[in-house]
């Protein structure tokens, strides 16, 4: 016979024999020993219980009429307590039905009394061997599957983040900013919504990557983004638009709304500590912003954008640190 590779792997098991005939239950332990496998005997149902809650078996062979807790009763109580444990119901030509039962209630077979060659016992020992084999193997593959998929899908979500995000400041990238405005043109055109555009621009960046090398400027980039993201709403977007100037959507926001907002960012800015301000014109770090509302300022992309732009380089001309829309 070919034995499986599951056979090899798992071959010996713990076997419950439970029977009140002690004679019976010596000759399947003395046999089942003998197979290698570890045999710990019972003599009642109640008794087996007891054992299998002390430790489990893989097997129970039981025997179906006892006096007291019957072969069935065992097996529905074992299989709440352990649903993987297989059993082998022993029982007479006479209560055959009782049998079948038994196998509806997800016994592994059933072994007629009397044996008429005591090796069958064996043999179908062995299959139950190989079934639990094949079980275990199929659950340490689903186990490793789960934990593949669950890998796979961390994996995407990086990649996701990684695709629409600007690794320095954590906020949208340029990209996905664009998307974003698309779908939301399409969007307030469709149920006559109004949504603004705010595009933001640092004042005197240079001179300070001048003054402070390009790594304390890439610091400043980050604690300014922090400005702009705990200043919005969930529903708005804030995006690097590229070097130090940045882009917010807000969706359902009236240009005088949008307005509001951008002053009060422009102000937080004007406020904030940031290390090293001293160096910058006035020795504060400031921003200039255009605002753009839709549709008034532009009804597509590229219209919104150059508006806004246009307004953030009006802004810039009447001095910096001021806004323009
Ligand atoms: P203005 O007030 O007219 O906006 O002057 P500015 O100096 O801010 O503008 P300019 O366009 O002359 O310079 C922008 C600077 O932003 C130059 C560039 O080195 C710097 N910059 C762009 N991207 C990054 C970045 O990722 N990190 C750092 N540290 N600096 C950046
Ligand atoms: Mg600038
Ligand atoms: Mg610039």
């Amino acid at each position: 016979m070919e034995r499986s590779e599951a056979m090899e792997e798992l071959s010996k098991i713990r076997i419950l024999i439970v029977d009140d005939e002690p004679s019976l239950r010596a000759v399947l332990s003395q046999l089942l020993s003998e197979d290698g496998h570890q045999v710990v005997e019972a003599a009642s149902g109640e008794d087996a219980l007891e054992e299998f809650r002390k430790e489990k078996f893989q097997l129970v062979i039981t025997d179906l009429k006892m006096d007291g807790m019957s072969g069935n009763d065992l097996l529905k109580s074992i299989k709440e307590i352990s649903p993987d444990t297989q059993f082998i119901i022993i029982t007479s030509y006479a209560s055959l039905d009782t049998a079948i039962i038994a196998l509806r209630a997800g016994a592994y077979d059933y072994l007629t009394r009397p044996f008429d060659d005591i090796d069958i016992v064996s043999t179908v020992v062995n299959r139950v061997v190989e079934k639990i084999g094949l079980l275990t193997k199929k659950r340490h593959l689903i186990t490793s599957l789960e934990k593949k998929n669950e890998e796979l899908a961390k994996a995407n979500n990086f990649l996701k983040e990684l695709s629409i995000r600007d690794s320095l400041t954590g906020l949208n990238n340029h990209r996905y900013f664009q998307e974003a405005l698309s779908i939301e043109i399409i969007r307030s055109r469709r149920y006559e919504h109004h949504f603004s555009l705010i595009m933001i621009d640092i004042d005197h960046f240079k001179k300070y990557n001048d003054t402070y090398g390009h790594p304390a400027g890439d610091v400043l980039l980050k604690e300014i983004s922090n400005i702009f993201k705990e200043r919005i709403r969930k529903s708005d977007l804030a995006a690097r638009y590229g070097g130090e100037e940045f882009v917010l959507i807000l969706p359902e926001t009236s240009k005088q709304n949008a307005i509001s907002v951008a002053e009060n960012i422009r102000e937080q800015v004007e406020q904030h500590v940031f290390s090293g301000s001293n160096a910058q014109p006035e020795s504060r770090v400031t921003v200039s912003i255009g605002v753009a509302g839709f549709p008034e300022d532009g009804d597509n992309a590229s219209a919104l954008i150059k508006y806004a732009d246009d307004s953030l380089y009006k802004a810039k001309a009447q001095g910096r640190n001021t806004l323009c829309s």
